[in-house]
């Protein structure tokens, strides 16, 4: 018997997509020879979203529906689908079409071949995305991948196909601020690239705006990196380099008769606010640090699961670590 996949779709306030992406998944599973479902995982919607994704799992079965209490974020939602997913394997996939769901028996068919774990796809081009959204990502995942301490795959996203195993140890991962590509390479096994070319978004507006760009770009270098913290520790020695060779340049012109203290005042002014930055700024990394652990010991859910649609009762539970 074949694999059994889950498809699993994170969606927010996507009326205008979700029903065209339901329709390209399901066509793409009835041709696929594997047992499948697809779960939609419903991030606090405020537009019709809710009541399209409930019609679909009223006349599919195999439509499995997750709605969030609020607006959690995309990477909560792709969390809570592998929480409840109980398949051999899962395909992460944006509700956007952005990503083709056709790609993904052949996707299947590479990880068959190299017997991998896991298959992420790589962006070839992106298509329909402006100058700033391009550049801010191809600057990021580079910066991201000098700063982590983990080898992260530049220009891929959370499109993936994984295998049972990697579904196992991610749902075995507690921490509250998760940046899901990044913990799957850290995961390790066997994962292999996918290149493919970004469609443009089918529909719609991006559910990315900058500040959730940058809140993901935050989580990724604390949670992958202490570097920021050395950073911190070498500008401040370096500060103190700098200050120390001030200081006795100044001293030694005062004896030697050539600086001009009543002169200074420029100096002076460019020094405090120099100083009065390097302090700012490695508070404000350790600050960042420290705010992250209060996240994580509150340990608040990660999300909450306002409504459930053909999820067995009982058996959910289970599945949730
Ligand atoms: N998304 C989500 N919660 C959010 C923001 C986005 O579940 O708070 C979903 C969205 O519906 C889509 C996917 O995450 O399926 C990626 O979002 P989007 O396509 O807007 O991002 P972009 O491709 O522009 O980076
Ligand atoms: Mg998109």
């Amino acid at each position: 018997m074949n694999k059994s996949l889950s498809v699993i779709v994170p969606c927010y306030n996507e009326e205008e997509v979700i029903a065209e992406s339901y329709g390209r998944i399901k066509k793409m599973l009835t041709k696929l020879d594997h047992p499948s479902d697809i779960i939609f995982v419903n991030d606090g919607s405020v537009d019709r979203t809710e009541q399209l994704l409930s019609q679909f799992a009223k006349s599919d079965k195999s439509v499995k529906v997750l709605s969030f209490s609020r607006n959690f974020g995309h990477q909560k939602a792709v969390t809570a689908g592998l929480h409840y997913c109980t398949s051999d394997m899962a395909v992460i996939i944006d509700a956007d079409l952005q990503d083709s769901p056709e790609l993904i028996p052949e996707m299947i068919l590479t990880m068959e071949k190299a017997n991998a774990q896991v298959v992420y796809c790589v962006r070839k081009t992106r298509k329909g995305e402006g100058f700033f959204k391009k550049l801010s990502a191809k600057v990021f995942y580079r910066i991201l991948n000098f700063f982590s301490e983990v080898k992260l795959p530049v220009d891929a996203g959370d499109f993936r196909l994984l295998d049972k195993s990697i579904i196992r140890e991610f749902n075995k991962m507690h921490e509250k601020g998760k940046y899901i590509r990044g913990l799957i390479s850290w995961v390790g096994f066997k994962q292999i690239p996918f290149y493919y070319e970004r469609e443009a978004r089918f529909a719609g507006e991006t559910k990315y705006p900058f500040s959730k760009m940058l809140k993901l770009a935050t989580t990724s270098m604390l949670y992958f990196s202490t570097k920021p913290l050395k950073l911190a520790t070498t500008i401040g020695f370096f500060s103190v380099i700098i200050s120390l060779g001030l200081a006795f340049w100044s001293i030694l012109g005062k004896i030697m008769g050539f600086t001009h203290a009543d002169s200074g005042w420029t100096s002076l002014f460019v020094l405090i606010i120099f100083f009065g930055g390097v302090q700012l700024l490695t508070i404000g990394i350790v600050g960042a640090y420290i705010g992250n652990l209060f996240d994580e010991i509150k340990n608040r859910p990660e999300y909450i699961i306002e409504k459930k649609q053909n999820f067995e009762t009982g058996k959910d539970e289970k599945t949730k670590q």
